[in-house]
């Protein structure tokens, strides 16, 4: 297996992607797509998925191979992308994003710090369909049992509209630990807001 470097990734057409998977679990009461991308430099102590970890050439994939599988679906709302990490891969999963039906809502799980993310990728983040980002560090100690698959460092930041007359929105940061799973569904749902043409 080969392993390439991250900073290849630049502004690239290609990337690496394992598998896709249908989801009841990763983004609370609605069924995903999960696009599991291959290859983390961050190397969380707990990582659960640790088969991912490497950039392995076998698994390289062009943006619109992935797209045209992508856009065929028709059972879920919502494409997730998780791996692996998605944003080390950023340019990668931002043109697969682009091109997406916009009826898709995306979730993206990262296991870099949020504030980093916000930071860093504030482009993905404004892209209309991106509606939940998790990140931080997997942690087994601070798993969350009773509800979704977390860990209490982990934030949730969703994108919920306020405004439909001038299409406002804003990201509101889910209190992911203290809050029931119902409740959680609830503000998950309140995301799926069909964006208002201009
Ligand atoms: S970010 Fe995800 S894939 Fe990367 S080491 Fe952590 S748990 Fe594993």
């Amino acid at each position: 297996m080969v392993e390439a470097d991250i900073e290849d990734f630049t502004g690239c057409s290609i990337g690496y992607v394992e598998r896709t998977n249908l989801s009841f679990i990763d983004v609370p009461g609605q069924i995903a797509t999960v696009v599991f991308v291959r290859g983390c430099s961050i190397r969380c102590p707990d990582c659960h998925n640790c088969e991912l970890q490497s950039f392995d050439e076998t698994r390289k994939t062009t943006v619109d191979e992935v797209v045209s599988k992508l856009n065929e679906l028709e059972l879920s709302q919502w494409i997730c992308f998780q791996g692996g990490e998605p944003l080390d891969q950023a340019d990668f999963v931002r043109a697969i994003i682009e091109k997406l039906k916009p009826s898709f809502k995306v979730c993206i799980y990262s296991g870099y710090n949020m504030e980093l993310v916000k930071r860093k990728h504030k482009a993905l983040l404004e892209l209309p369909n991106v509606r939940m980002v998790k990140a931080g560090k997997f942690l087994l100690k601070k798993r969350i049992y009773d509800k979704f698959l977390a860990t209490t460092n982990q934030r949730v930041i969703l994108k919920h509209q306020i405004d439909s007359n001038e299409n406002k929105i804003q990201w509101d940061e889910l209190d992911w630990i203290n809050n029931s799973k119902e409740f959680i569904e609830d503000q998950v749902n309140k995301s799926c807001y069909e964006e208002k043409k201009n």
